[in-house]
């Protein structure tokens, strides 16, 4: 199974992910919405089914979390089945035009802990294993979920629909 395996250590310094400011946006796909989510791949679901997100507060800002945190130690209670998009962070699939693409995002601190070629080469190994596995209809669903103004810094790494 494909996976980018961020150290917990560094994750629980940091604690960026899993808190979202506004849901759905930035969330896992699967928990963006049951009726698309239904169409996704099951790559998407956790271990626990479908992520849903709880009101909570963090440095006395409101945001949403995840269900599935186990906001203690910080580690996802799913791991290592929790759904795709949190599995490959932080790279990031998005779109340009109608091609569809792998990004890296600089803002996670493990961006820069591994040179650029590994990030690409992971990104290779998620459209060989997994994107060449979806239909085209998942791939229809998903389109619109692949937003680039979360990730402003975004790297681009591969492009899905157009080879190398
Ligand atoms: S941004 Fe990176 S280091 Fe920080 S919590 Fe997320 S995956 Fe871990
Ligand atoms: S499923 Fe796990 S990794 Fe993904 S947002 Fe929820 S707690 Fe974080």
């Amino acid at each position: 199974m494909i996976r980018i395996d961020v150290p917990h250590a560094l994750c629980n310094e940091c604690r960026q992910c899993c808190h979202f400011v506004a849901p759905p946006f930035l969330t896992p796909y699967a928990s963006r919405g049951l009726e698309e989510a239904t169409a996704l791949s099951e790559d998407f679901r956790s271990r626990s089914g479908l992520p849903t997100l709880s009101p909570d507060v963090k440095n006395e800002i409101p945001v949403w979390t995840c269900s599935i945190l186990n906001g203690s130690d910080y580690v996802c209670r799913d791991w290592p089945d929790h759904p795709l998009d949190c599995r490959i962070y932080p790279l990031v699939f998005y779109s340009e035009g109608n091609s569809s693409k792998i990004g890296l995002d600089p803002s996670c601190p493990y961006s820069n802990r591994q040179p650029l070629t590994w990030f690409g080469e992971k990104a290779r190994q998620i459209r060989e294993e997994v994107w060449s596995g979806w239909t085209d209809e998942q791939k229809r669903t998903l389109l619109p979920f692949f937003r680039t103004d979360a990730f402003p810094d975004l790297i681009p790494l591969l492009s899905l629909s157009d080879g190398p």
